[in-house]
């Protein structure tokens, strides 16, 4: 079972038990339980069944780990099961309603008595919403405008669409007359891997500005809302974004608030009190007196924390880094010299040996690593071992015909599903770098999963596991694997893992990378650019590793070539 269905099972319980009105201290127990098995790279289902003691987790405590177990072991959780028999299945639907909690819902559930989207909408529509305490117009009408979005699916982009619309809106709001400073703020300004709505700060004197000019931004479909400091607009994508106008000496502190996460920010919330002081979207304040608040390094400072960067602020470890001291500098796309994962005509790339090889340099990188396909993945003509070698010579003869840019002879080689290379031995030992991938076969079961891997870390020739799960993000979940045994083998055998840029793919993921990084794995961020354009990506894999707190020592692409060999085997 992995974490996050057992993470999900504890956030349901906490739904279902917060309907209830039960006891505040348990719901919140439930929940930090799950963000902890959410967050954990290592297999809690694995720890557990192997005798492990899960207490030794935050959060978890006896009872809770006797409940995790009984997951893991049975596969539910009765308590779960009961609750479930309880609240029908409608009332969990209304949940997903913009703005509707837990709370708003135990209203409708017990006091009003429905049981479903279709129900709550009959009701809002007759006005019985907004005679309830604590509700009013303005929420019934929400609910009535929302409870349509909660029915269709909830759409999330994928951070390459969201940086791309909220940096060319940022961008365009920047050359406004008038408007000092815009941000992304946000989940994609932490650079999640996807991103559920966007979020954009501008401060400007006069905030018509800068709404007038989004409502008729190209990117724009509809304006959803418009007050006098915000506007929620649709994109054409179907995505959301809100704007938010700030005066300028509180644009750090909304910037801070705004960035988020939620569960950061929970946690500078509580050092401000202890400081006696109050943190919020204005600023930083003793008393009636605001002390911070025009930049955000001016916020953290005020608090005594250093300006974390925003990929850090998940409350993973970004706080007990700060306590240690300076925090460490996290791995720049500047910092990258070469790319290690690139096709090219000779299997489904689109670009030559050369072309490939003036892009990049283009780009200022030092050193490429050509890897087209071996032969299993016969749909892009893979290369066997013949025309491999036959491919080796035209790299080389490019090598011999172009400076200021080093090529290496490589390969991206398949594991078999039973288990074995797709090439020889024999081949894999001629070439500069081995990448060993998943393609086929995702699904077979983790012995088998394991197997594979196991058999590509062991082989002397293989230099690294590229997208080691095989995972596409929101598509296809990655291939069942033990990623701790996976990594410990890749440490012992001097294997290193990739960060594929790609952003459909991000693999290894943040979680993953940090623990990989934790094992003294070296990472290499790689494109796997199938055309001269591909080297764009670049970007989202570094971002990837920033959020997994790398720095340039971790990433062994950050280095000359001749260091970077030093690294192989
Ligand atoms: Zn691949
Ligand atoms: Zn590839």
């Amino acid at each position: 079972m992995k974490n996050d269905q057992i993470a999900e099972c504890f956030e349901l319980l906490a739904d279902l038990l917060e309907i209830q009105g039960a006891n505040a201290f348990r719901v919140r127990a439930y929940r930090n339980a799950a963000r902890t098995i959410s967050s954990t790279a290592e297999s809690i289902s694995d720890f557990s069944t192997q005798g492990g003691d899960l207490t030794e987790f935050a959060g978890i405590g006896r009872d809770l780990a006797k409940q995790i177990q009984e997951i893991v072991s049975t596969g539910q959780h009765a308590q779960l099961e009961e609750l479930k028999k309880q609240v029908p299945s409608g009332v969990l639907d209304m949940l997903r309603i913009p703005g509707v909690g837990p709370k708003k819902v135990a209203v409708f559930f017990n006091e009003l008595h429905l049981t479903s989207l279709d129900e709550l909408r009959a009701a809002a529509e007759a006005g019985v919403i907004a005679r309830q305490k604590g509700f009013g117009k303005k929420t019934e009408e929400a609910i009535l405008k929302n409870i349509q979005m909660a029915t269709e699916a909830s759409a999330r982009i994928s951070i390459a669409e969201a940086r791309a619309a909220a940096d060319g809106i940022v961008e365009d709001l920047l050359k406004l007359d008038g408007v000092k400073q815009a941000s992304a703020a946000g989940s994609c300004r932490r650079r999640k891997e996807t991103c559920g709505d966007l979020d954009i700060l501008v401060s400007c004197d006069d905030s018509d500005v800068p709404m007038n000019a989004l409502a008729a931004h190209p990117f724009v479909s509809e304006v959803l809302q418009q007050g006098d400091t915000k506007q929620r607009v649709r994109l054409k994508s179907g995505v959301e974004l809100d704007l938010r106008v700030v005066p300028e000496e509180s644009f750090g502190a909304a910037l801070q608030y705004f960035t988020g996460s939620k569960e950061h920010n929970v946690v500078v919330r509580g050092l401000a009190k202890d400081l006696g002081l109050k943190v919020n979207e204005y600023g930083v304040f003793r008393g009636d007196q605001q002390i911070a608040g025009r930049t955000e390094q001016d916020v953290y400072a005020a608090l005594g924390l250093p300006c974390f960067p925003p990929e850090l602020r998940e409350n993973r470890h970004e706080f007990a880094l700060a306590a240690a001291g300076p925090l460490p500098k996290l791995v720049t796309l500047e910092d990258i010299q070469g790319d290690l994962h690139m096709h090219t005509t000779a299997s489904d790339g689109m670009g030559t040996i050369a072309e490939m090889a003036e892009a990049a340099k283009a780009r200022g990188l030092k050193y490429i690593a050509i890897t087209d396909h071996s032969k299993r993945v016969s749909m892009a003509n893979g290369l066997d071992a013949s025309r491999l070698r036959q491919h080796w010579k035209e790299i080389e003869k490019v090598r011999e015909s172009i400076s200021g840019i080093e090529i290496l002879c490589g390969i991206e080689c398949d594991i078999l599903e039973d288990a074995t290379m797709d090439l020889p031995d024999d081949v894999l030992a001629e070439a500069d770098w081995v990448i060993a991938v998943l393609h086929y076969g995702l699904k077979q079961p983790r012995e088998q999963i394991m197997k594979r891997l196991m058999c590509a870390v062991t082989n002397p020739h293989v230099d690294i596991i590229g997208h080691p799960t095989g995972r596409l993000v929101g598509r296809r979940e990655g291939a069942d694997l033990n990623i701790v045994e996976l990594l410990k083998a890749a440490a012992d055998h001097r294997v290193m893992m990739e960060i594929n840029a790609h952003p459909k793919r991000l693999d290894l993921d943040d979680i993953h990378a940090a623990l990989a990084k934790e094992m003294g794995i070296p990472i290499v961020i790689s494109t796997d650019s199938h055309t001269v354009n591909g080297f764009d990506v670049l970007t989202f894999g570094v971002d990837q590793a920033r959020r997994a707190g790398l720095t340039c020592s971790d990433v062994a692409n950050t280095r000359s070539l001749k260091d970077f060999r030093s690294l192989l085997k």
